[in-house]
C-alpha cells in the first residue's frame, strides 16, 4: 500500500513538472508588449513582431484572441533638438520622454494594445523630418499621440491644449483632451486645428498634446512632478481606452 502511494506521488510530481514547463513556454507570449516597448528608434530597425498572445493548455494566462490596436506614443524632440527650455533651465525633450514612458507603462499589460514609442531614449530622430509619421504609418498604427510641453516668450502664458489636423482626428483629440484637462488641472486652452507635420502626415487619428507651458513658473513647477506626470499618463491611457471602446 505504501509502495502504491509513493508511485502515485511520483506520477503526480511528473505531471506537475510537465504542466509548469508548459506554462513557461507558452506564457512568454503574454509579455510581448514589453519587448515591443524596447524597440529602438534607429531607422531600419522597425521590424514589428505580431504579438503572440495564444496560451496553450496548462498555461494560467487567459486566452486573448480579439483585436490588438497599435498605438504610437511620440515623445517630441530629442537629442540635438531639446525643444523648449523651461523656467528652471530643463529641456522639454526630457519631460516629453518621461510622460511618454509613463503612458506606455500603464498600458503595457493590456493584451488589447500594442504600444510603440518613436524614441525610448534621448535619440535625435528629427534629422529625418518625416521619421515620426512614417514610423506610425509603416506599423500601421491605429492611433498616434505626440507629447509636448509648450513655450512662449510671455511667461504668463499657461494651460493645456490639444491639436489635430485631419477632420477624422477631431473626435479622438476631443476624447483625449477631455481626460487630460482634468489631470493637468491647468487652464483649458481647448482643442485646436494646427498644421503640424506629425498630424498632417499621419494616416490614422492623431493628436498633439501641449500639456502645459514650461515657460510659465506655475505650470512648470507642476509639470516636473511625478504626481503630475502619473496623473497625465493615466488620463491619456483612459482616453485611448474610451476612444477604442476598450474595458
Ligand atoms: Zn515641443
Amino acid at each position: 500500500m505504501r509502495k502504491m502511494y509513493i508511485i502515485a506521488a511520483a506520477w503526480l510530481s511528473l505531471l506537475l513538472l510537465a504542466a509548469c514547463s508548459d506554462g513557461v513556454s507558452n506564457g512568454s507570449g503574454g509579455n510581448s508588449a514589453d519587448s515591443s516597448l524596447a524597440a529602438a528608434p534607429a531607422a531600419g530597425n522597425r521590424a514589428i513582431h505580431e504579438p503572440d498572445r495564444t496560451s496553450g493548455p496548462g498555461s494560467s494566462d487567459p486566452v486573448y484572441s480579439g483585436p490588438v490596436y497599435k498605438v504610437v506614443i511620440d515623445p517630441g524632440h530629442g537629442g540635438e533638438d531639446p525643444g523648449a527650455t523651461s523656467v528652471s533651465g530643463r529641456f522639454e525633450k526630457e519631460f516629453n520622454l518621461s510622460v511618454s514612458q509613463a503612458i506606455a507603462e500603464k498600458l503595457a499589460d493590456d493584451p488589447q494594445l500594442q504600444i510603440e514609442l518613436t524614441r525610448t531614449g534621448d535619440a535625435f530622430i528629427s534629422t529625418h523630418e518625416l521619421y515620426r509619421p512614417e514610423f506610425a504609418n509603416d506599423l500601421p498604427a491605429d492611433l498616434f499621440i505626440s507629447i509636448h510641453g509648450n513655450t512662449y516668450e510671455d511667461a504668463s502664458a499657461s494651460g493645456t491644449e490639444s491639436f489635430y489636423y485631419h477632420d477624422e482626428s477631431l473626435v479622438f483629440a476631443e476624447t483625449i483632451h477631455k481626460h487630460v484637462i482634468l489631470a493637468t488641472g491647468l487652464k483649458d486652452r481647448g482643442v485646436k486645428a494646427a498644421n503640424f507635420f506629425v498630424l498632417r502626415e499621419t494616416e490614422m487619428p492623431s493628436v498633439l498634446l501641449e500639456l502645459g507651458y514650461l515657460t510659465n513658473p506655475g505650470d512648470e513647477a507642476k509639470m516636473w512632478t511625478n504626481e503630475f506626470q502619473e496623473a497625465v499618463a493615466s488620463s491619456i491611457a483612459d482616453g485611448i481606452k474610451e476612444y477604442l471602446q476598450l474595458d
